[in-house]
């Protein structure tokens, strides 16, 4: 712990100097989609996709590996569905030439619902049931195994009948963890994977890839967000290690496939897009330079750097208050769409852009004021002590980086409603076009997921009266 990474900081810069082009595209969302009246009143909040920055990430990743990777080497990029577990935003990257990273039953009926096709589809859950393996192995889906009851699962899955299925073995380099905890997972004691410094467990992987033939891929997936890309290149470079020592002592390349899992951190701090995906794939080429000389096919698993900095959610201002001297503004989003934000906000810090009523983004002093959400919860703030632009009644404010692991990711605390979600890209005139991502949630919906079929269900149980 305690390895803070200096490309993603701590704190939450507030100069938006060097504006980009995703900047400029979402303020034009955000004016559009006041004007078109998708926010309004009755509207009070949306999440926002910018569909051409969405194009422009998938672009990046394939280029960055193109450059690095010999010409003829099998590199399939699987978006992490639970960075984004929306079923458009699969079939956007799926038409990008990306395939998916699965992790349950519910993140697998997405990706097929967006038509991603068995070959492009990894599954990496932890708690696999048998059935969710017969089903993957069934399909002919890529499965990494997590742990040796799990190969035994598998074991015996594959007498009983034949998988086309890739499958590979999930490690755990031990690489160390970074500035957050809950997204480091190559710790001495994290629950992923075989843990591989401890005793014995590099010959029991070397005899488990000798005992099996059909064992063809490695895989690592070595943290998330907090997580210096110098520790991610040595987890992947412990990874080729492995592989050199399982080809190189079965004496034969068994292991034709290697899967370096996520984790490219994103920069809450500003618009720009850093580290990219060219930086890590040449810090790669330089830290492991046979991974890419074609004799390994690559899976990679990025998440977050694909769609973070693509996705915003904006909330009306319903109220403008002062508590003990400061100003606070009450929107409409909070803990409900937000939710790592308000309950770690020191690890999960957002960039707020204040807006006012037509959606224009809002001038004026900067004035240190909390954004605060709508949840009966004193903690539900987008934003504490924040300077910017005063937000008044009718103002909206923007959480902005928010495309993965947030407002994809409701948290139906006091029942708020999951807000719609709209993609957006410009017209040929350069008129902001939007399409539905996903219906806002209705309230009959709510009380049927509340358990409304259900009503007399309780008061039918009755202990038999003892007196
Ligand atoms: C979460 C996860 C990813 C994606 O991580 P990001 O930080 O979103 O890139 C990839 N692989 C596995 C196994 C994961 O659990």
């Amino acid at each position: 712990m305690g390895e803070g990474d200096d490309t993603t900081g701590d704190g939450v810069g507030y100069d938006n100097g060097g504006r980009t082009d995703g900047a400029a595209r979402r303020d034009d969302a955000v004016r559009a989609a006041v004007e078109q009246g998708l926010l309004g009143p009755d509207t009070p909040i949306l999440g926002l996709l910018d569909v051409t920055g969405i194009r422009e990430s998938a672009a990046e990743l394939r280029a960055a590996f193109d450059a690095v990777t010999a010409p003829g080497t099998p590199v399939l990029h699987a978006f992490a569905v639970k960075a984004t577990p929306l079923v458009p935003v699969l079939r956007l990257l799926r038409e990008e030439g990306l395939g998916a990273e699965v992790a349950s039953p519910g993140e697998l009926a997405l990706a097929r619902a967006a038509g991603v096709p068995p070959r492009l589809t990894v599954l990496d859950s932890p708690a696999k049931t048998p059935a969710e393996l017969r089903e993957a192995l069934a399909l002919g889906i890529a499965v990494n195994a997590d742990n040796a009851q799990e190969l035994a699962r598998i074991d015996g899955l594959m007498r009983s009948a034949h998988s086309g299925s890739p499958i590979g073995i999930r490690v755990n380099p031990q690489v160390g963890g970074g500035s957050i905890g809950a997204t480091s997972t190559a710790t001495a004691t994290s629950k992923f994977g075989v843990a591989l410094r401890y005793e014995g467990a590099r010959e029991w992987v070397v005899q488990a890839y000798r005992e099996r033939p059909w064992l063809t891929r490695l895989h690592a997936h070595t943290g998330s967000q907090g997580i210096p890309l110098s520790l991610m290149a040595q987890g992947v470079a412990e990874v080729f290690a492995l592989a050199e020592e399982i080809n190189g002592r079965l004496g034969r390349p068994q292991i034709d496939t290697l899967d370096i899992g996520g984790g490219l951190p994103v920069n809450f701090g500003s618009d720009e897009s850093t580290p990219t995906y060219a930086q890590y794939a040449r810090l790669l080429s330089e830290a492991v330079p046979g991974l890419f000389d074609g004799r390994y096919g690559l899976v990679t698993e990025f998440g977050r750097s694909l769609l973070a900095k693509h996705g915003t959610v904006v909330a009306r201002v319903e109220y403008a208050k002062k508590a003990g001297g400061r100003p606070v503004a009450v929107t409409h989003a909070g803990v409900q769409v937000a939710a790592r934000t308000v309950y770690v906000p020191g690890s999960w810090p957002l960039r707020i852009a204040a807006y006012d009523a037509k959606g224009r983004p809002k001038e004026g002093p900067p004035v240190v004021q909390d954004v605060a959400g709508p949840a009966c919860l004193a903690g539900d703030l987008l934003a504490e002590a924040r300077a910017l632009p005063l937000l008044e009644q009718g103002d909206y404010a923007a959480a902005l980086d928010t495309g993965a692991y947030y407002f994809a990711h409701h948290y139906a605390y006091n029942s708020l409603a999951r807000p719609g979600i709209h993609g957006f890209a410009p017209d040929a005139s350069g008129e902001v076009v939007f399409a539905t991502v996903r219906e806002a949630q209705r309230l009959d919906e709510i009380v049927a997921e509340s358990g409304g079929a259900h009503a007399g269900a309780l008061t039918t149980l009755r202990a038999p009266d003892r007196r």
